[in-house]
């Protein structure tokens, strides 16, 4: 079953469609561009082109012009200037104009690099998203954030520009490396948390499904956490208040990440970790039941994600963690659950407070 979710409110509106065969709606979105004279020009990287560039392209071209493709390198390291300047070059060699159309097909990588080139070229083209992995699907594609990272730090450079269209399509999800699927599905725990019971007993009864990513399943779920997402971005598009609760687990998810070394855990698999650290703080500091942590703890395990890790010291965590945006800007603290789809932003927890909770995920 295909969904769509439209944002309003935004600065720029967006359309998003989803679900199984949702690629399908590429052809009837070029036509109309191409009445109005708009070319497309498609960014995506090796990894994504093997598996998907020529079914896109195809797609793209059966009823607009395809003018120019560009493959970058798959990773991280493309969210750099480098790569960002060898994308506004390719525009601009290729004749692009503000009307025309970047399609960025892939993950969160070519999604905030493909962002944040069509945002500034020209002072802003037209931009779709072709979402490829789980954590872009329910995460980066939603929102508008796009970036590059700088020496100093991840997404340090960017802006808000939400795309013109997205299209979200469950099959994509197939060809994705385990690790980075299950990784995805920590964000997709978090936002069961966030939203309450109906999501997270949905997620209870579909293990199975969800690991064999069935297309149709994978597509209701996408929905709910695109519906959360979009909900909370129409109340506080640029990030001043609200959309801190999508911080739930994040703070200790990149403590872990950045004490371990970057690359040595999956950002959704220390996300998972983290919403045990935050259900555990939401006992001790707002009462929570503790239900909710002996449910996430279950389901976590049986979506194949960590529940325990052998932990850096406590000394390297509270470092990483004190540096941390999140905690340093008062502002928007710690997030914590009163209740299971209660979230609560701004929370002081103290570094014992913090170093108690993490006891429960040491090995
Ligand atoms: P990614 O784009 O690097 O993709 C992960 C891996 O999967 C890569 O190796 C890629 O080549 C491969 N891949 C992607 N789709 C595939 C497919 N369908 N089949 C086979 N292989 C495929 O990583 P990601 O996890 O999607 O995104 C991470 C990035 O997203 C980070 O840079 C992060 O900062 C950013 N992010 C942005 C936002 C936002 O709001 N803009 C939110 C969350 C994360
Ligand atoms: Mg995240």
């Amino acid at each position: 079953m295909t969904w769509s979710r439209r944002l309003v409110g935004t600065k720029r509106q967006s359309l998003i469609v989803g679900g199984p065969g949702a690629l399908e709606q590429l052809p009837p979105g070029v036509a109309r561009a191409g009445e109005a004279g708009a070319r497309i020009f498609l960014l995506t990287e090796r990894n994504v082109d093997d598996a998907w560039g020529k079914a896109v392209a195809d797609l793209l071209s059966s009823a607009a012009r395809l003018e120019d493709v560009l493959v970058v390198s798959p990773g991280e390291g493309s969210k750099s200037v480098t790569c960002l300047s060898e994308c506004w070059e390719w525009l601009a060699r290729a004749g692009a104009r503000r009307d025309d159309v970047l399609v960025a097909l892939g993950g969160g990588v070519i999604g905030d690099l493909g962002g944040f080139a069509a945002s500034t070229y020209q002072r802003g083209m037209s931009l779709w998203q072709i979402p490829t992995t789980l954590l872009s699907q329910v995460d980066s594609s939603v929102g508008g954030k796009t970036g590059i990272n700088l020496s100093a730090g991840k997404n340090q450079v960017g802006t808000f520009y939400q795309p013109n269209f997205v299209v979200t399509d469950p099959e994509t999800l197939r060809t994705l490396p385990d690790e980075e699927y299950v990784g995805g599905l920590g964000e997709v725990v978090k936002y069961a948390l966030l939203e309450g019971e109906e999501f997270l007993s949905l997620l209870e009864s579909n293990t199975e499904e969800i690991r064999r990513r069935d297309a149709a399943v994978m597509g209701a779920i996408v929905h709910m956490c695109v519906e959360y997402k979009a909900g909370v971005v129409e109340e506080d598009e640029f990030d001043k208040a609200g959309r801190a609760v999508l911080n739930l687990g994040h703070t200790t998810a990149h403590a872990l990440e950045k004490s371990l070394g970057y690359g040595r855990i999956g950002h959704g698999q220390a996300v998972g970790l983290g919403l045990l650290t935050a259900l555990e703080l939401s006992e001790k500091l707002l009462g929570l039941d503790s239900s909710v942590q002996t449910r996430t703890r279950d389901l976590l395990a049986a979506l194949g994600l960590p529940v325990k890790l052998a932990l850096p010291s406590a000394d390297a965590l509270l470092e990483a963690a004190s540096r941390d945006k999140k905690v340093t800007a008062s502002s928007t603290g710690f997030v914590c659950l009163a209740a299971l789809g209660a979230p609560v932003w701004g929370i002081n927890v103290t570094s014992s407070e913090f170093v108690s909770a993490l006891e429960k995920i040491a090995e």
